[in-house]
C-alpha cells in the first residue's frame, strides 16, 4: 500500500497521436514529469497534500503548453480569463476564483481565498482586488500571450456556429474548441487528501462563461473519508453531473471502491449526459483512478515506493 502519492492531469480532449509532433509530445511528457516531481518531493519530505497539489498545479500553470496560467486560452474578446479551485480533504475547507485576469498562479489565489477569507468563491475584479491586497503582483497581458493560443482563437472564431435563435454557440460540441485544464489530487504521509484544478477555460468563450473547474463538487473535490478528485473536459456536463462529488458520494454512501466509483462517474454519468472528459483521483489508501472518455488525457501518477508514470493517449 503506498504511503503517499500524487496523480495529475493536463487536460483531456481530442488529443490524437497523428496530430502531435514528437517535440510537442516530449514537451508535454516533460511538463507532466516536472509537475509530478515537484508535488512528490513535498509529500516525500512529510509535507501536506495541500502544498503538494498547489505546487504540482503551479508548475503546470507556469508551463505555456497547458491551458492554465501562462498558457491560458483566449476568450472571444482576446483576454485570458482563468478559474481555479483547491480543497482540503481534512476539513472540507475550499477556495476558488473564477474569471480572473493577470493572475500568474490562480491556484495560489484560490488557496488564499480558502485560508484568508470567510468565502469559498471570488470572481473577476473583486478577486483581483483581493489578490492585490494579499500582495500578489499582477502579471502583464504579454506574460499570457502565446502564438499557439492566439491561432487557436482565430480558428475557433472562423468555425463558429450560429444557433437557430441567432445566438452563437459558445463551446464546440465536438470538443475541438477546448484545450484542457490542469489538476492534481494527492495523499500525504499523514493520511490527508487534497485536490486542486486550474484552467483558462474554453477558447473563444463569451459572456463571462465559467466552467466546472472552480465549482466545488463539479471539477474539484476532496474528503479524507473518501477521495480527492480533479476533472477536465466539457465543463457544463461536469457541473450538471456534479462529477467530482459523484465519485466521493458513490464511495461514501454505496461503499464502492475508488476505481469503480470513478469509472461510473465518467463512463455512466458523464457519458450518459453526453459530456466528454476525464478525471484523476486518489483515495486514502493510495488507490488511484484516471478514467476518461476522450481520445486522450495528459496524465501522470507518482506513488511512494514507485516511479513516476505519464501517459497521453488511450495506452
Ligand atoms: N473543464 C474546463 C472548463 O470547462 C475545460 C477543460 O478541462 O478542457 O472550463
Amino acid at each position: 500500500m503506498p504511503e503517499f502519492g500524487i496523480v495529475i492531469h493536463g487536460g483531456a480532449g481530442a488529443i490524437l497521436k497523428e496530430k502531435m509532433t514528437p517535440e510537442l509530445e516530449m514537451g508535454y511528457r516533460q511538463g507532466l514529469l516536472d509537475s509530478l516531481t515537484a508535488g512528490y518531493r513535498i509529500l516525500e519530505a512529510g509535507g501536506s497534500s495541500l502544498d503538494a497539489v498547489e505546487m504540482a498545479v503551479r508548475v503546470m500553470e507556469d508551463n505555456p503548453l497547458f491551458n492554465a496560467g501562462r498558457g491560458a486560452v483566449f476568450t472571444h474578446r482576446g483576454r485570458n480569463e482563468m478559474d481555479a479551485a483547491i480543497m482540503d480533504g481534512r476539513t472540507l475547507a475550499a477556495g476558488a476564483v473564477a474569471g480572473v485576469h493577470n493572475i500568474k498562479n490562480p491556484v495560489s489565489l484560490a488557496r488564499l481565498v480558502m485560508e484568508k477569507t470567510a468565502h469559498v468563491l471570488l470572481t473577476g475584479e473583486g478577486a483581483e482586488e483581493f489578490a492585490r491586497r494579499q500582495g500578489m503582483e499582477p502579471a502583464p497581458d504579454n506574460y499570457f500571450f502565446t502564438d499557439r493560443r492566439w491561432q487557436q482563437l482565430q480558428e475557433a472564431i472562423a468555425k463558429e456556429n450560429i444557433l437557430p435563435g441567432g445566438e452563437l454557440s459558445e463551446g464546440n460540441p465536438d470538443g475541438g474548441n477546448r484545450c484542457g485544464t490542469v489538476g492534481a489530487a494527492a495523499l500525504d504521509r499523514h493520511g490527508h487528501l487534497a485536490a486542486a484544478t486550474s484552467t483558462g477555460g474554453m477558447s473563444n468563450s463569451r459572456y463571462g462563461r465559467v466552467g466546472d473547474s472552480p465549482i466545488i463538487g463539479a471539477g474539484t473535490y476532496a474528503n479524507d473519508r473518501t477521495c480527492a478528485v480533479s476533472t477536465t473536459g466539457h465543463g457544463e456536463f461536469f457541473m450538471r453531473g456534479v462529477i467530482a462529488y459523484d465519485v466521493s458520494a458513490l464511495m461514501e454512501y454505496r461503499g464502492e471502491s475508488l476505481i469503480s466509483a470513478a469509472e461510473a462517474a465518467i463512463h455512466d454519468r458523464l457519458t450518459g449526459l453526453g459530456g466528454d472528459g476525464g478525471l484523476v483521483a486518489i483515495d486514502s489508501r493510495g488507490n488511484i483512478a484516471l478514467p476518461f472518455n476522450t481520445p486522450g488525457m495528459y496524465r501522470g501518477y507518482y506513488l511512494s515506493g514507485g516511479v513516476p508514470g505519464t501517459a497521453i493517449y488511450n495506452e
